[in-house]
């Protein structure tokens, strides 16, 4: 019989380095927390385990395994929830087809990913399958808003231990590239809905003929509802453009997209830069690539693959290679570009990382250069094309000195989820796009022609309400310059505005915060944190994204290592590890050479809040007691320099747990506010302390060697834990 009763926190189980990361980790959580009474279950969020909950009806019993994304659904509207969330793949479509490929071959009977699904059966599995893809986790479990900061050890350490910086300097030709007119932003239109409503968007073609594209989309009163196109027209001129420009500017061509959380509009986008790039060629042979099944929107990866056998294309590609400018490389080596796969540049990590640099992106050649960054939508762009041009002023930042951007993101109930949307479409043919209210009433209409991506987004009152008063409590907590990244300019800020400001007045704080569009507040808070000082970025959701990746990667070189927690709205709590990813490359590395260099820092920042929110919601005071020595390791931790080192054969993952576990211990064995943990620590303290040599050594043993983990997506458990688990001595004392 399974266990009914919901555990006292729930541990997710992901993906990649972040679940190998678990399977040496989360038994030592266990081991400690039952100390205190404290149960941590987990449930599975991985891309594997959403693909085989989608099809009961095609496995065996005994492969089947409940949806538990569904569960934790539920679980976060409840005051109980108390949820340690690890990073999850967002897969591409790539990534999905891979992961089913994969459990295949582990005998699972599942349907191929339809490409374009004809029978009954095909559409079917193709909407399972749509479900799965993309940001179809974050959305669903961030009932609440978002509190993101670097905890003040993880500063401190960051100031004492600057990491290198790439030299700004002002002769730079790097810069960002975006569309003046006709993008998204450009277009934009946006309304608070005075009552409830329904709405269906429906496409008036110039032909007379309607097509409802989305029926009876339900709104609460309050919800401020966005809707705007970009043109399909606007963007190729664009991008032509811009390849042009890079080719006379010497620089190397990068695009800078967000295709797996955008999962609709950015693919487009990207498949048009594909289309662009190569444009000679699919005007020679774009009927025959179509037959062969070739999707831009896929990457030129897939493309070359399924051109392999024709050797006039293949001519006629290599031929364009030639007059274009060099591109911007995922890896040189291996001659992976930035337009091969959709999901390898994303920009909330690929700009930080390329401004961390100095502004240099690697080319063919396998060397630096400047870059032009393409971020084709205005919206956000200018984030990125200030920080450069702030850099190239003052050159790079200090992380020595540099004060902190902590980031306070609306996100709650899938607010301004842009483009990872169920209403986001690609235009079929020209004509109107309506937003038609239930009281026959026209919410929104814009002009379109054939290929445009229409997409409506929205955000709902309550939500917003909490997110300025989550703003209000932070800024009172700390008293720093705190300033509402919101554009008077723009449609859906205005009307964001118009609520943030009665609040702000009624409460008597108005005072205190600061309204400015993106670009002004990356200057000013830039020089705020230049200055040494600190500041609170209040965004939307997307900024909440960047930004929460941009700041962490310059100040502290890495987003992993960020606090993130969502109070959310019905009391529970959300703690999310750090603000980075899954650490793809991580993985790779550990198969290769059996080092893991996955900084688990996230999660002690995040277990530390867990325990802490326990304590809160059930009274049990030992779990604080357990929090706070969470705290006092993790600080032990950052002052010894415990974290993973790069290279094989150094300290990795498995080590810093080690030497996690043995802080926490002493932690509990030396506080004086519950003798029963305190004796219970004793002795795993002493005996952690005088296993060092023999247990180092245990973890040590075969590193540098390949290893097996049984798969990739979904890994065989026992070979896992053999791999991430080797030293025999520490598993005896963690029990
Ligand atoms: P990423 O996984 O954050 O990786 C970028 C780089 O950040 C890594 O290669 C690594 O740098 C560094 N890094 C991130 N976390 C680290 C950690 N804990 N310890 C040490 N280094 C760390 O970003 P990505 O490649 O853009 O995304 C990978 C996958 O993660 C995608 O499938 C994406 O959808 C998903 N994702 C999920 C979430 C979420 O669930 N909240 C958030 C973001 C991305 P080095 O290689 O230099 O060590
Ligand atoms: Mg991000």
């Amino acid at each position: 019989m399974p266990d009914q009763t919901t555990p006292d926190i729930i541990y997710t189980k992901v993906d990649e380095a972040p679940e190998l990361a678990s399977a040496s980790l989360l038994p030592i959580i266990r081991s400690f927390a039952a100390a205190a009474g404290v149960s941590v279950g987990t449930r599975d969020i991985s891309l594997a385990g959403r693909i085989i909950a989608a099809f009961p009806d095609h496995l065996r019993e005994d492969q089947r395994i409940p949806d538990d994304l569904a569960v934790l659904g539920e679980l976060v509207k409840t005051p109980q929830a108390n949820v340690v969330k690890l990073p999850n793949i967002s897969a591409s479509v790539p990534q999905l087809v891979a992961a089913i490929r994969e459990l295949q071959g582990q005998g699972y009977d599942l349907p191929d990913y339809p490409e374009k699904p004809g029978t009954d059966a095909e559409k079917d599995a193709r909407a399972r399958y749509d479900a799965i893809k993309g940001s179809a986790v974050n959305p669903v479990l961030r009932e609440g808003n978002s509190d993101r900061r670097a905890a003040s050890a993880v500063k401190s350490f960051a100031q004492k231990n600057p990491h290198r910086m790439g030299k700004w300097t002002p002769e730079s030709k790097t810069r960002v590239a975006s569309m003046t007119g006709g993008d998204f932003f450009a277009n934009e239109v946006s309304a608070t809905l005075p009552r409830a409503a329904k709405a269906d968007i429906v496409l008036k073609a110039a032909d007379g003929t309607e097509t409802v594209l989305k029926s009876g989309v339900a709104y609460p009163e309050g919800t401020v509802v966005d809707a705007t196109f970009m043109s399909a027209r606007a963007l190729s001129e664009f991008l032509a453009a811009e390849i042009a420009a890079t080719k006379e500017e010497g620089t190397l061509f990068s695009l800078h997209m967000k295709a797996t959380m955008m999962k609709v509009s950015d693919p487009i986008i990207f498949g048009h830069a594909v289309r662009m790039w190569l444009k000679p060629v699919f005007d020679e042979f774009g009927d025959e690539m179509a037959a062969l099944g070739v999707d831009p929107a896929s990457g030129m990866g897939d493309l070359l693959a399924r051109v392999k056998d024709r050797p006039e294309i293949l001519a006629a590609i290599e031929k364009v290679r030639a007059e274009r400018p060099p591109m911007y490389m995922v890896d040189s080596d291996r001659g992976i570009t930035n337009l091969h796969v959709p999901s390898d540049v994303i920009i909330d990590a690929s700009m930080p990382a390329l401004i961390r640099g100095g502004g240099k992106g690697w080319g063919p050649d396998g060397k630096e250069h400047d870059a032009n960054c393409v971020i084709p939508d205005s919206s956000y762009a200018p984030v990125y094309d200030e920080a450069i041009r702030f850099f190239k002023e003052n050159g790079a930042l200090d992380p020595a000195t540099a004060g902190t951007v902590q980031n306070i993101g609306l996100m709650a109930q899938k607010a301004e989820e842009y483009g990872s949307h169920p209403t986001t479409f690609e235009v079929p043919k020209a004509g109107t796009v309506e937003m038609r209210l239930d009281d026959g009433s026209v919410l929104h209409s814009h002009d379109v022609e054939a290929g445009d991506i229409w997409r409506s987004a929205s955000a709902r009152r309550a939500p917003i309400e909490d997110w300025v008063q989550l703003a209000i409590d932070r800024q009172a907590a700390t008293g720093y310059r705190s300033i509402f990244w919101l554009d008077a300019n723009r449609a859906h800020d205005a009307e964001l505005i118009a609520m943030v400001k009665p609040i702000l007045e009624a409460k008597g704080v108005a005072d205190r915060f600061e309204i400015m569009a993106p670009r002004a507040a990356t200057r000013a808070s830039l020089e705020t944190i230049t200055k040494g000082e600190n500041t609170i970025a209040i965004t939307g959701n997307v900024l909440r994204d960047y930004l929460t990746d941009l700041f962490p990667i310059l100040e502290l070189a890495t987003s992993a290592k960020m606090l993130s927690i969502v109070k959310l709205m019905q009391g529970g709590g959300l703690f999310e590890t750090g603000a980075g990813g899954s650490a793809p490359k991580h993985v790779q590395a550990l198969v290769e050479t059996n080092h893991l260099r996955w900084d688990s820092l996230g999660e002690f920042c995040a277990l530390g809040e867990s325990f802490r929110f326990l304590a809160d919601t059930t009274g049990n005071e030992k779990a604080r007691v357990l929090g706070d020595a969470v705290d006092v390791a993790t600080q032990g931790y950052l002052d010894n320099d415990n974290s993973p080192r790069r290279k094989p054969g150094e300290p990795d993952n498995r080590d810093s747990h080690y030497w996690f576990a043995r802080y926490w211990a002493h932690a509990l064995a030396e506080q004086t506010r519950d003798a029963d943990l305190a004796a219970h620590f004793a002795p795993v303290a002493q005996a952690l302390t005088e296993g060092e040599a023999e247990i180092i050594a245990e973890l040590r043993a075969d590193r540098g060697q390949k290893v097996d983990l049984g798969g990739y997506y979904r890994t065989d458990p026992e070979k896992t834990a053999k791999v991430m688990r080797p030293s025999a001595r520490l598993n005896a004392i963690i029990g």
